[in-house]
C-alpha cells in the first residue's frame, strides 16, 4: 500500500483523537474535512464533495468551507448535534520547516459553544454531567459555559428520579463515564433528546479549588471534576468567569416530574414546543436577557419555602404600586446588556472593544438602578438597591482606556483613548504629524505649480502620491518628480522626501495597531479581576427585572396577590387560566371558583366533552405554581397550599419517541404520582382510563381513585368521562363530585364552562359530535341507537335486538355506546369475567399487576 502524503498523515493521527468530532482542518483560507467526515459534512451542510490526492492510489474524498465563513456552519452542525473539532496551523507556514504544525485548539460541543451567534439570548445553554456510584446514588452537575453558572444535584433515589431532575432544564449535552450501562445511555438518548460525551477521568484538577468551597461530599467533587475536565478538554483554555458551585436542595423546592412539565406547558407547548401558548409566554415582561434566563430558571423550580415566598410577593407589590417608577426601571434596564454573559467572553477570551463598550454602558446605569430602586417605598425593595454596588475601579478603566465607538476588530487599531498610555500617544503623534506635513505639502505644491487639482493620495501598493491630471502636465516643473503610475488621464508621482515622511507615518501606524492590540489584552486581564463583581451584579439586576416582570404582568392581567393557609385550605375565588385567557379575546374566558380542605380532599368532575373540564385542572396546578415562584395569581382572590409536589395525568399526547402507547403512558404516570405523593402534594388525573376500552379503564379509574383516597390524601382533582364513578362520592368521604355546566337549547349543547357542585346530569357527547358536523344521518341514528340504550339498557344492532340478560352489567349502570355489541357465548363468559373481578382486590393490585390481570380478563371475553 502506497504511503499517505506527510500532511495527511498529520491529518490522520489528529482525527483519531477526535474520532466523535468533525475534524475542521485548516489549509490556507479553508477549513477541509476529509473521507466519511467529508461524505457526511457535504450532506449535512449541502456542500459540494470532492476529491484530492493523498498519496494513495485513489484519490480521497474531501470538503470544506472558507474559514472566514466559517461560523454559520459550525453552527448548522452544532444545532444538529454534532461536535466540531477546529484544528489550526500553528506555527507560521512562511518559517515552519516541513509541513506546518497544526494542533485542535478547540472542540465546539453542543453543550459548550461560546460563539454569540449560536447563543440563544434568553436561554441558557446547559450541558451537564451525570455520575453514578456505588450506593446507588446519582449526581447531576449543571453548567453553562457562558455565564459560568455551576449547579449540583445530589440524587437518592433511583434511575427514574434522575431522568426526571434531568428533564427539568433545557440540556444540549450530557457528560457521562463510559461505563454507564448501556441501557441507561440509550434511555438518556432517546428521553432527552441530547449529544452524549464521554469523560472517564475524574480526578480534581487543582486549579479549580476556589469554586469547590461547598463540595463537602466526595460524590460531588468526582462528578464536578468530570464535568470540568471535559469543558477543560474541549476549550483547551483556563476558564476564569466559573462560578463557584451551588448545590440545589432538591428537598427545597416544589418538584413536578417530567410528565408535569411537559403537561403544564410551563417553558414550552407540546405540540409545537414553542414559547408562545407556555405559561413563560404570558409571564415573560423581562426586559433583559439575563432576566430572561432567571424567570425560566424559576418556573422550573418553585419556592417551598413560605417566608422566601413572600418575600417576592413583598417585592412585587412594591412594584405594582408605583407605576411610574416600576416604568422608569423598566427604561433603564433596557439598556443594560447581556452582563453575565459579556463576563463569560472576557474570561473566555473572545470578548471584543465593542462588548467592553457595551459592558461599560450597561455599569453606567447602575446608579440609576439603585435610586429608582431606593425610590420604592417597601423594606425588601430597599434592600435589593443595596445590593448593587458601583464598581469604581471597573468603570474607570473602561472609561479612561477605550474609546467611544469602537470597531469590531481588535487588531486594526482605533481602540484605545488618546492619553491611556504615552507610549501610544507618541506614535500617535508620529503619525499625525506626518500626515499633517503632508496636507500642508499639498497645499504647498498646489500653490507652486498653480495647478488647482493637484492632490496628494494613498494607496496600498505605492503609498503616498501626488496626482495630476494629463491636461495640467505642462505645469510641473522638470526633474523634480518621479513617476510611479499612469491612468487613463491622470499622472502619480513621489519625491523622496514624500517617501521619507511616509516611512515615519507606516512605522507609527504599525506600531500603534500592535500596541494597541497589547493594550487590549492588558485591559481584558484587568477586567477577568472583576468577573465575580460582575457575576453578582447581574444576579441583583436579573432579580430585579424578573420582580419587575411579576409586577408588570400581573397589573395587566389584573392578578391578586395570594395568601398561604396554615390549616390545609386552598380557596380560589374565580379563577382564571393565565394563558387561555390571554389567548381567547375581549374577557370571554368565564371565571371558577375551587375550594379544597382536609373534608374536602379530592374533587371528581363530570361534564361534557369540550366543557372545560382540563382547563379548570389546569388551571389550579398553573396557579399553584405562579404563587409558588413569587408572582401573584390570575383570579379575585386566592388562599393556597404551598404544595411539596405536582403531578399530573393529562393530554394525548402519545410519548412516540420512545415507543410507549397512550395507555402506556398514562399507567406510568399514574404509577409515578402513586408511589410519590404525599399528603402535601397535588395530583391532577385527566380523564385516566380513556386509552383503553370502557370497563377496564373504568375500573382502573376507579380503583386509583380509591387508592389515592384511602392511602395518599393528596389533593386530587380527578375528570372523567365514566358517569358511572359519581357514585363513589356516596363511599368515599373526602370525595365530592363537581361538574362543569352544559345546557341543552334546541337540540345543541352550549357549554357555559361554569362548575357547580354535584354530578353532571348528562352526557354529551352526541352533541358534540354534532358540533364537529359529523353527517346529519349519523347523528341520527346515534341518537336513536342511544334512546334504545336508555330505555332498555342495551345496544342494538340492524333489525334485531339481540337478548342480554338485564341487570348483569349492573356495575356499571349504563351501557356506553361505544361498547361492542355482545353475543351469547360472550354472556356466559362475561358472567365468569365479572365474577372475577368482583373479587379482585384492588388496593392489593399495582396499576401494573391491574393492567395484567385486565388483560387477561379481555382476552376472555375476546375468545369468543
Ligand atoms: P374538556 O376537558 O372538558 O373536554 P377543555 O378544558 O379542553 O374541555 O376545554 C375545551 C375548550 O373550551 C377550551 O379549549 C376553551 O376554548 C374552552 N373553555 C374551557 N374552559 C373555559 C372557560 N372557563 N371559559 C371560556 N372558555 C373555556
Ligand atoms: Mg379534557
Amino acid at each position: 500500500m502506497a504511503k499517505y502524503t506527510p500532511m495527511m498523515e498529520q491529518y490522520l493521527k489528529i482525527k483519531a483523537e477526535n474520532k466523535d468530532a468533525f475534524l475542521f482542518f485548516r489549509l490556507g483560507d479553508f477549513y477541509e474535512m476529509f473521507f466519511d467526515d467529508a461524505i457526511q459534512a457535504s450532506r449535512e451542510l449541502e456542500i459540494t464533495l470532492t476529491k484530492r490526492d493523498s498519496g494513495q492510489k485513489e484519490p480521497i474524498p474531501m470538503c470544506g468551507v472558507p474559514y472566514h465563513a466559517a461560523e454559520n456552519y459550525i453552527k448548522t452542525l452544532i444545532e444538529k448535534g454534532y461536535k466540531v473539532a477546529i484544528c489550526e496551523q500553528v506555527e507560521d507556514p512562511k518559517t515552519a520547516k516541513g509541513v506546518v504544525k497544526r494542533e485542535v485548539v478547540q472542540l465546539i460541543t453542543p453543550g459548550t459553544v461560546m460563539e454569540s451567534a449560536m447563543l440563544r439570548e434568553g436561554e441558557n445553554n446547559y450541558i451537564a454531567s451525570l455520575s453514578h456510584f456505588q450506593d446507588g446514588s446519582y449526581v447531576v452537575v449543571y453548567h453553562d459555559l457562558s455565564t459560568g453558572e455551576n449547579r449540583l444535584a445530589l440524587i437518592m433515589d433511583g434511575w427514574d428520579a434522575v431522568i426526571h431532575e434531568l428533564y427539568n432544564q433545557p440540556i444540549k449535552e450530557i457528560v457521562i463515564s463510559s461505563n454507564l450501562p448501556e441501557q441507561l445511555q440509550q434511555q438518556l438518548k432517546g428521553k432527552l433528546n441530547v449529544t452524549l460525551s464521554y469523560q472517564d477521568i475524574v480526578d480534581f484538577n487543582a486549579e479549580y479549588r476556589d469554586l469547590c468551597e461547598n463540595l463537602n461530599d466526595e460524590r460531588l467533587l468526582k462528578a464536578f471534576s468530570r464535568l470540568l475536565n471535559y469543558v477543560q478538554h474541549t476549550q483547551k483554555r483556563s476558564l476564569h468567569h466559573l462560578q463557584q458551585a451551588k448545590v440545589i436542595d432538591l428537598q427545597h423546592h416544589l418538584s413536578l416530574d417530567m410528565y408535569s412539565k411537559r403537561n403544564l406547558e410551563l417553558t414550552e407547548t407540546i405540540i409545537k414546543k414553542g414559547k408562545h401558548g407556555s405559561l413563560l409566554w404570558v409571564l415573560d415582561k423581562t426586559v433583559t436577557a439575563m432576566g430572561s434566563r432567571l424567570l425560566k430558571k424559576w418556573l422550573e423550580r418553585p419556592l417551598l419555602n413560605q417566608k422566601k415566598i413572600e418575600e417576592r410577593l413583598e417585592i412585587v407589590e412594591g412594584f405594582i404600586q408605583a407605576f411610574m417608577e416600576r416604568d422608569q426601571l423598566r427604561e433603564v434596564l433596557k439598556s443594560v446588556y447581556d452582563m453575565e454573559r459579556l463576563a463569560g467572553r472576557v474570561a473566555f477570551g473572545n470578548v471584543n472593544a465593542r462588548d467592553l463598550v457595551q459592558l461599560k454602558q450597561s455599569l453606567e446605569k447602575l446608579p440609576e438602578i439603585k435610586a429608582i430602586l431606593s425610590g420604592f417605598q417597601g423594606e425588601e425593595i430597599n434592600k435589593l438597591a443595596d445590593k448593587i454596588l458601583f464598581p469604581n475601579q471597573l468603570v474607570d478603566l473602561l472609561n479612561t482606556s477605550l474609546v467611544d465607538n469602537p470597531p469590531i476588530s481588535i487588531k486594526e487599531g482605533s481602540i484605545i483613548k488618546d492619553g491611556y498610555h504615552s507610549q501610544l500617544d507618541t506614535y500617535r503623534d508620529a503619525s499625525r504629524n506626518g500626515k499633517q506635513w503632508i496636507a500642508e505639502l499639498e497645499l504647498k505644491e498646489k500653490k507652486e505649480t498653480n495647478i488647482k487639482s493637484l492632490k496628494i493620495g494613498y494607496n496600498r501598493v505605492f503609498g503616498y502620491y501626488i496626482e495630476v491630471t494629463k491636461a495640467n502636465l505642462h505645469l510641473l516643473p522638470e526633474g523634480k518628480y518621479e513617476r510611479k503610475q499612469t491612468l487613463t488621464n491622470a499622472e502619480r508621482y513621489i519625491t523622496p522626501e514624500l517617501k521619507e515622511k511616509e516611512q515615519l507615518i507606516l512605522e507609527a501606524e504599525e506600531k500603534i495597531i500592535e500596541l494597541e492590540y497589547q493594550l487590549f489584552l492588558e485591559i481584558r486581564d484587568q477586567i477577568k479581576e472583576h468577573i465575580p463583581q460582575l457575576q453578582h451584579i447581574a444576579d441583583v439586576v436579573s432579580k430585579v427585572d424578573v420582580l419587575q416582570a411579576f409586577a408588570t404582568v400581573s397589573e395587566i392581567n389584573n392578578y391578586r396577590r395570594p395568601s398561604f393557609s396554615s390549616n390545609n385550605t386552598l380557596t380560589i375565588k374565580k379563577g382564571r387560566h393565565p394563558v387561555i385567557e390571554q389567548v381567547m379575546k375581549d374577557g370571554t374566558f368565564v371565571p371558577n371558583n375551587i375550594s379544597l380542605n382536609s373534608e374536602r380532599n379530592m374533587l371528581l368532575i363530570t361534564g361534557p366533552n369540550m366543557s372545560g373540564k382540563s382547563t379548570y385542572m389546569r388551571q389550579l396546578a398553573l396557579t399553584v405554581i405562579m404563587g409558588q415562584i413569587g408572582c401573584f395569581v390570575p383570579c379575585e382572590d386566592a388562599e393556597l397550599i404551598i404544595f411539596d409536589q405536582i403531578f399530573t395525568r393529562i393530554g394525548a399526547a402519545d410519548d412516540l419517541v420512545s415507543g410507549q402507547s397512550t395507555f402506556m403512558v398514562e399507567m406510568l404516570e399514574a404509577k409515578h404520582a402513586l408511589s410519590h405523593a404525599t399528603d402535601r402534594s397535588l395530583i391532577l388525573l385527566d380523564e385516566i382510563g380513556r386509552g383503553t376500552s370502557t370497563y377496564d379503564g373504568m375500573a382502573l379509574a376507579q380503583a386509583i381513585v380509591e387508592y389515592i383516597h384511602n392511602n395518599l390524601q393528596a389533593k386530587t382533582l380527578f375528570s372523567t368521562h365514566y358517569h358511572e364513578l359519581t357514585i363513589l362520592e356516596e363511599s368515599l368521604p373526602q370525595l365530592k363530585n363537581i361538574h362543569v355546566r352544559a345546557e341543552e337549547y334546541e337540540g345543541n349543547v352550549v357549554f357555559l364552562h361554569q362548575i357547580k357542585e354535584g354530578p353532571a346530569d348528562k352526557s354529551y357527547g352526541i352533541h358534540v359530535a354534532k358540533l364537529a358536523e359529523l353527517p346529519n344521518e349519523l347523528i341520527d341514528r346515534a341518537s336513536e341507537i342511544l334512546e334504545k340504550l336508555e330505555n332498555e339498557g342495551k345496544p342494538t344492532t340492524d333489525g334485531d335486538t339481540e337478548e342480554i340478560k338485564s341487570g348483569q352489567l349492573s356495575f356499571f349502570n349504563e351501557v356506553q355506546t361505544s361498547s361492542p355489541t355482545l353475543n351469547e357465548k360472550q354472556i356466559g363468559s362475561s358472567e365468569k369475567v365479572i365474577k372475577d373481578l368482583k373479587e379482585l382486590d384492588l388496593f392489593a393490585l399495582t396499576p401494573l399487576d391491574a393492567m395484567n390481570e385486565l388483560y387477561r380478563l379481555q382476552k376472555q371475553v375476546k375468545k369468543y
